[in-house]
């Protein structure tokens, strides 16, 4: 977990990273972080699955996550607590959406989406010029797709097997390949089925949602040989059907993150700001 302190114009003035243990010994550590800052606002980029619903009893909690410790835990409740200052929630992943779309790639767009790809696959969508909510979130990561032909990897996510998740975050092909996908870089094989997986979701996101721009992220993404081969195969399942101004110019359509791997901090911070906002406004915050 990544604590920072920045300012209206996002910049990150300091930070510190903490590893992601119980609640029990993390949430002490980034509280004390945080004590003598003197903070005007906190906004918090959290995994998930998260409850956004201000009307809901169990608002600001983490839900249903693999991370045993942390299911069912009222992770505002604590920051609400004992720092006492406007607080902005959303996913890790709309986070870095929003990063993205105030100060980065996405910045003055109406419609985007932000996927991460690495110990999981996370999806952010901005809409309207706003974060997608909905009822909950949206759970991009576990759109199901069918598994390739050539491909007999069982899935490895615990709720769907072989949905997106399942097939195509770092553990997957890790599970796949017996090795950690940082050591397979000189294996063509390896990121040519990634890349289809990809594809095969964005291409989906796209005719769904008809995104100004898809930003891709997240450890798998440092794969340098994965972008172009993505764009390769995205062209190709659109089929020539959906022609737009866009997806004629595809190295600037479907990029990589735009702010040196800050967006999901420099994210929280515009969910800080905006919390902030809100209270001077007398809305909820
Ligand atoms: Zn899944």
């Amino acid at each position: 977990m990544v604590c920072a302190i920045g300012n209206e114009k996002g910049e990150i003035l300091e930070r510190v990273s903490v590893p992601t243990q119980t609640p029990e010994i993390t949430i002490p550590k980034l509280l004390e972080y945080f004590r003598d800052k003197e903070i005007e606002a906190l906004g918090i980029g959290c995994f998930g699955p998260v409850d956004l619903n201000p009307l809901s009893e169990t608002y600001g909690y983490i839900t249903t996550t693999s991370k045993l410790s942390w299911r069912n835990y009222n992770i505002c409740g604590q920051f609400k607590e004992h720092l006492r200052v406007p607080l902005g929630f959303d996913t890790d992943v709309n986070g870095s959406m929003l990063g993205e779309a105030t100060w980065g790639c996405a910045k003055g767009l109406d419609t985007a989406i932000y996927i991460t790809v690495g110990t999981g696959v996370g999806v952010g969508i901005l809409a309207g010029g706003k974060l997608l909510h909905g009822m909950q979130h949206p759970e991009g990561g576990h759109i199901l797709v069918p598994r390739r032909e050539d491909d007999t990897y069982a899935g490895n996510c615990p709720y769907h097997g072989t949905c997106m998740e399942g097939l195509a975050a770092g553990p997957a092909i890790e599970g796949r390949w017996g090795k950690k996908a940082a050591e397979l870089s000189g294996c063509p094989e390896v990121w040519e089925l990634e890349a289809h997986y990809l594809a095969y979701a964005v291409t989906n996101y796209i005719l769904l949602l008809s995104p100004q721009k898809v930003i891709l992220g997240g450890g798998v993404m440092h794969q340098e040989q994965l972008m172009p081969l993505i764009r390769e195969k995205v062209k190709q399942m659109l089929g020539g059907y959906v022609q737009t101004r866009e997806l004629l110019h595809m190295d600037s359509y479907l990029v990589l993150p735009s702010l040196n791997d800050n967006q999901g901090i420099m994210g929280a911070l515009k969910l800080g700001i905006d919390a902030k906002t809100r209270q001077g406004n007398g809305e909820w915050v």
